[in-house]
């Protein structure tokens, strides 16, 4: 007998579900990608300990006659996709037939449906995907798909789901991402009987973005109206015929800085996904606008020609290939620069668009490649192999002559200290260096002589010039009092004349719960304030009332971001560095000669005077030798 066999559907459903459910948010969003194929207008989301005990959602759709419920459960049953020609042009969000069985593989699974063509509805109930019994019930129409005890006979995949907390904001930010996509329709989730999301249908995307964010995103965000290209094709490509494409969607002002792209939404034609190619083309549009580890807040919606894209690229559906990628990149790219720099006078840019300075695509993929990267964005069912999908990152390789790209005009926007930096971490001339260890000691009685742009301090030391980044350097000596005070419960705090509030998004509440008392101890007095608002009544020492609301989102973010790791101690320093960014003297702002005095002291006093805390250099040095060298002295 041969040694090939073919496996059981019960086996091969286990397998797949290996790809389609990683967590709860996988589930989530191919019940909720069913039920908008299904033509639902209301979703209700019922979750229970993180989507580990108890995944239900509740549609108004079409339903399903009985004999479709039970096909339903087959492997590669669709009622989407007939014929091979099909997959060339898909315009539902599922079509592989693979969710269903998948899911029910790894759980235990009701369903119960109701088309309106039936009388009554039909039950299936399945656990570990056999089916335990199948009956007619008195149904409203719609469906409802409770999904429980996930994994439950998986122990292996069990032990990978994260803490409750972790799980429950990916579905919270997967739910999120669906609501903005569908202003016209209602979302509710609620988690252990509490309300994450509630939205009811709404003319535009607009008063979608101002229900999940509230009104002060909206403040810093442009509209991009709808725009839309055509392009022909080359006359030898096969699939002749232009292409069509469209862009809508908002996207913030350069001075909204985030840290992280958890707040890049992207949709192409009403799909979900996690794009390289359009992240690139949303980062190259806010080239020289942005320091490079920053990230913009980007709802962006791309439609074009069903032909155009190939989604069967992975089972969770989360990327796409386009057969025409540049055409894609470059429209949107140009589209988002356009509308950033019609904001603005051109004459307030720093510098004016220079494509060549951004690595094209192909060479930033390859670049991307080549650079060990740290795990992938956290969107349910994206691959976590970290060369599969690379982080985000647009640095130039470093050049031995970076430029300085300050313009003369006037520094643009407020948040300047970040965006002004130029984006490079070498020396600013050939010749300067950052300090050797051993020339720490110097600084100790360095003499300041003037500043260049009322940006940066010039000094003259023992053993040569030095040139000193006021903010950084202010930066540094804030972040270290910062967690001292921490460290001894001593933090000093100001209150506020009126207390601020502050609207959070799903994902943020539950971030704000998970750190309020850290907040608390790093000088932030907030108290919950009615359903997704905190008010916040101090703030610690130093931070502009003005600073606070985004201090307070900025460290939602880090917290977000360090979830993963768990680790309170990089939470507390993320947190000390953004108050200590916040409160830290900007650039642009001449200094007396006793106040740059005073900082290089209180510089030369810290435990690392070098970088701050975002890695940053503080100083650069250019050595008595160098300056004997290039003077032809030696
Ligand atoms: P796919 O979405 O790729 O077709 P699924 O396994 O996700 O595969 O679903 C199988 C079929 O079950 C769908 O094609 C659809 O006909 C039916 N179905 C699933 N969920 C719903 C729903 N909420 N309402 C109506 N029909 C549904
Ligand atoms: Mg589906």
């Amino acid at each position: 007998m041969g040694r090939i066999r073919v496996l059981s559907d019960i086996v091969a459903n286990k397998i797949a579900a290996g790809e389609v459910v990683e967590r709860p948010a996988s589930v989530v969003k191919e019940l909720l990608e069913n039920s908008l194929d299904a033509g639902a207008t209301e979703f209700r989301l019922d979750i229970e300990a993180g989507g580990r005990r108890l995944i239900r959602l509740a549609d108004n759709g079409m339903g399903m006659m009985r004999d479709d419920a039970l096909l339903a459960f087959e492997r590669h049953a669709t009622s989407k996709l007939s014929d091979v020609k099909d997959l060339l042009s898909i315009a539902t969000l599922g079509f592989r037939g693979e969710a269903l069985p998948s899911i029910a593989s790894v759980s235990r699974l009701l369903l119960e449906t109701r088309a309106p063509e039936e009388a009554v509805g039909t039950t299936v109930e399945l656990a570990g995907g056999k089916i335990l019994r199948c009956d007619d019930a008195a149904l409203r129409g719609g469906t409802v798909i409770a999904v429980r005890d996930l994994f439950y006979n998986v122990p292996a995949r069990k032990k990978f789901l994260r803490t409750e907390q972790t799980e429950i904001a990916h579905v919270a930010s997967l739910v999120t991402h669906y609501s903005l996509a569908h202003p016209d329709k209602s979302f509710l989730l609620r988690h252990n009987n509490s309300e994450l999301l509630d939205v009811t249908p709404v003319a535009t995307l607009r008063e979608r973005i101002y229900q999940v964010f509230g009104s002060q995103i909206l403040e810093d965000l442009l509209d991009l109206g709808d725009q839309s290209r055509v392009f022909p094709l080359p006359a030898e490509d096969e699939q002749a015929g232009p292409r069509r494409f469209r862009l809508r969607g908002f996207v913030s002002g350069p001075q909204v800085q985030r840290l992280n792209r958890n707040s890049i939404y992207l949709f192409v034609n009403g799909r979900l996904i996690r794009d390289r190619l359009l992240l690139h083309a949303l980062s190259s549009a806010y080239h020289n606008l942005m320091p490079p580890a920053c990230f913009p807040f980007a709802l962006l919606f791309l439609d074009c020609d069903l032909e155009e894209i190939d989604v069967n690229v992975h089972p969770s559906k989360t990327e796409v290939r386009f057969r025409h990628g540049s055409l894609a990149h470059d429209f949107v790219r140009d589209t988002i620069r356009d509308a950033l720099i019609a904001q603005r006078p051109v004459s307030r840019i720093p510098s004016p668009a220079q494509p060549a300075a951004v690595l094209p695509y192909s060479e930033f993929s390859q670049h991307a490649e080549n650079m060990g990267f740290p795990a992938v964005d956290e969107m349910p069912g994206a691959v976590e192999n970290p060369s599969a999908l690379p982080e985000f990152t647009l640095r130039r390789p470093p050049s031995p002559h970076p430029r300085f790209e300050f313009a003369d005009a006037p520094l643009p926007l407020e948040g300047a200290a970040r965006l002004a930096v130029p984006d490079t971490h070498g020396p600013l001339f050939p010749g300067g260096a950052l300090p050797e260890p051993e020339s720490l000691e110097a600084l100790k009685d360095l003499r300041p002589l003037g500043q260049i742009h009322d940006s940066f301090i010039i000094a003259a030391g023992r053993d040569g010039l030095w040139i000193i980044d006021q903010h950084v350097a202010h930066e540094r000596i804030l972040f270290e009092q910062v967690l001292a005070a921490r460290g001894r419960n001593a933090v000093e705090t100001q209150g506020l004349l009126m207390p601020l509030v502050i609207q959070l998004t799903a994902a943020q509440q539950l971030e704000y719960a998970r750190i309020a008392g850290e907040l608390n101890a790093l000088g932030f007095d907030t108290e919950p304030f009615g359903n997704r608002t905190v008010a916040v009544k101090s703030a610690p020492a130093g931070i502009g009332s003005s600073d606070v609301e985004k201090v307070i989102f900025e460290i939602l973010e880090i917290s977000e971001r360090e979830l993963r790791k768990a680790s309170l101690d990089d939470l507390r320093r993320g947190m000390a560095a953004s108050i200590a960014c916040r409160a830290a003297i900007k650039i642009n702002m001449r200094l007396e000669p006793a106040k740059m005095d005073w900082l290089l002291r209180a510089l030369a006093a810290t435990s690392s005077p070098m970088s701050c805390p975002h890695g940053r250099p503080i100083a650069l040095r250019y050595s008595t030798r160098d300056i004997l060298k290039s003077f032809h002295r030696i």
